[in-house]
């Protein structure tokens, strides 16, 4: 009898323990909440991007959302080429600050990556022996913290570009939807959306065009959520707006014996002095023959709209697509524009700035550009002190001139499809760019199909 009591004791203690640890169970794990972290180190600077989303439900869309965007401080990566350890250093007050942010118990399991963009493309054109000793540095560094970190390397033009529209498509949710029946559906009546940005390097058009494509090596093929896409990208090197302004001023400079250069586009009363060794030192702006590279220039603005603009479009060239109506610029293929597009980076910063990124006409946008650019530098610095702190204010009147001849003449939008053109920087409070599509597609929350091309490019 005893043995008999003693069995039930026994039992009844591991049925309790089972439950306790069933309770346990359910109390201490919830399904809880991931992350997921991705640099994006373009060529002027760097932002850390940090995005969580529920553990139970990868599958969706709209889940994932940004909890920070922390900017790194100081120039972009590239900068570094001749002290590769700053670059690793530069990166610590945001992954400190990434360290705070999730909880500790989900830090090792938080995929990490750093995507370099044109930036580093043109420092491994230029050097590519720098340009493997900045990844080393920056490795380095991330690999300090205690994050499932899975490289860091350098995106192609074309991955630029699918995943910006990966990410604007994603927070449209223009893909699937989650319908009022509790299901995922693909939204019937919504079209996909073109994606634009201006990056400090490069430039990047994406976007669905109603007809085929007739060049392959512009062509991505997506499988998302059992659709197929086939979509239409292009990156234009040198094309960013830091260096096509670059362009703009060596172009600017016509004596080559003179260290003067007037600047239509800069503010009357404007001057600054630059070197010729800064002013040379891409492969997008090349050296003229025998120059002496220790000289310092004087660049004056002028204050001459007219002027500016016909100086800018020079840095296109228009007639080597001939008549031909399927190109953009520079000779490279390019279907019709096609559906509404949302221009982000640099195309939102300086429309923002003039307060023309709330879908104005055409003939608004022009006359606003051509005032702003008519107005003389002090008149600005007593303006906008803050901006001319941050040594941007000179830039935005040859930077609207750059952007409306890239869309308008470029990209040939018109005054029907002008309006399709939505300047923003961020859709469902999280920064419109590549990175969320990168993190998407590598954490394989778009379902395996997706982005087989876009996997298998090399950089
Ligand atoms: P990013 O998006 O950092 O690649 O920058 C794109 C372009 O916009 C570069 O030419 C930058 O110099 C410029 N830019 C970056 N941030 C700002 C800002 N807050 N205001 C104005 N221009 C900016």
């Amino acid at each position: 009898a005893i043995g008999c009591l003693l069995a039930v004791v026994v039992l009844c203690g591991i049925a309790a323990l089972i439950l306790a640890v069933v309770d346990v169970k359910n109390v201490d794990l919830p399904p809880g909440t991931k992350y997921g972290m991705v640099f994006d180190a373009g060529s002027s600077h760097t932002t850390l991007y940090i995005y969580q989303w529920p553990a139970d439900k990868e599958n969706g869309t709209g889940i994932v959302s940004q909890v920070e965007a922390c900017s790194v401080q100081g120039p972009g990566i590239s900068s570094y080429a001749d002290d590769p350890a700053k670059a690793g250093a530069s990166l610590q007050p945001c992954l400190d600050k990434a360290m705070m942010i999730i909880p500790a118990a989900r830090q090792r399991e938080t995929p990490t990556y750093l995507g370099a963009t044109a930036g580093m493309r043109l420092l491994r054109e230029k050097n590519s022996t720098k340009a493997g000793q900045i990844f080393a540095e920056v490795s380095k560094t991330i690999q300090q913290y205690p994050v499932d970190f899975r490289g860091a390397r350098i995106l192609t033009g074309n991955e630029e570009g699918s995943f910006g529209w990966i990410t604007i498509n994603y927070l449209l949710e223009t893909l699937i939807k989650f319908s009022f029946a509790g299901e995922w559906i693909r939204p019937q009546a919504t079209e996909v959306v073109g994606a634009m940005d201006l990056g400090g390097a490069s430039t990047q058009i994406t976007f669905q065009p109603s007809g085929i494509i007739k060049d392959n090596s512009t062509e991505v093929l997506f499988r998302l959520y059992g659709t197929n896409y086939s979509v239409y990208t292009h990156s234009y090197l040198c094309y960013g707006q830091d260096q096509a302004l670059k362009m703009l001023l060596a172009a600017l400079r016509k004596d080559l014996t003179s260290q003067q250069i007037s600047h239509p586009c800069y503010p009357l009363g404007y001057q600054e002095n630059i070197t010729t060794a800064a002013l040379y030192d891409s492969p997008c702006v090349p050296a003229p023959a025998g120059h002496n590279p220790s000289q310092t220039l004087t660049v004056t603005g002028t204050g001459a709209p007219a002027e500016c603009r016909s100086a800018v479009q020079k840095l296109f060239n228009f007639t080597a697509c001939g008549a031909n109506r399927t190109c953009g610029f520079n000779g490279v293929y390019q279907p019709p524009v096609h559906g509404q597009f949302f221009a982000f980076s640099g195309f939102y910063y300086t429309f923002h700035f003039l307060n023309l990124s709330s879908g104005q006409p055409l003939n608004a946008i022009n006359a606003t550009i051509w005032d702003f650019c008519t107005r003389a530098w002090k008149e600005l610095e007593a303006s906008f002190p803050q901006e001319e702190r941050k040594g941007r204010l000179h830039n935005y009147c040859p930077a609207a001139f750059y952007i409306l001849t890239l869309l308008w003449e470029g990209y040939k939008f018109d005054t029907q499809t002008w309006s399709n053109i939505h300047f923003r920087q961020q859709a469902a409070n999280t920064d419109i760019g590549w990175a969320l599509g990168y993190v998407l597609n590598l954490t394989n929350m778009i379902p395996a199909e997706a982005l087989e091309q876009v996997k298998g490019q090399q950089a």
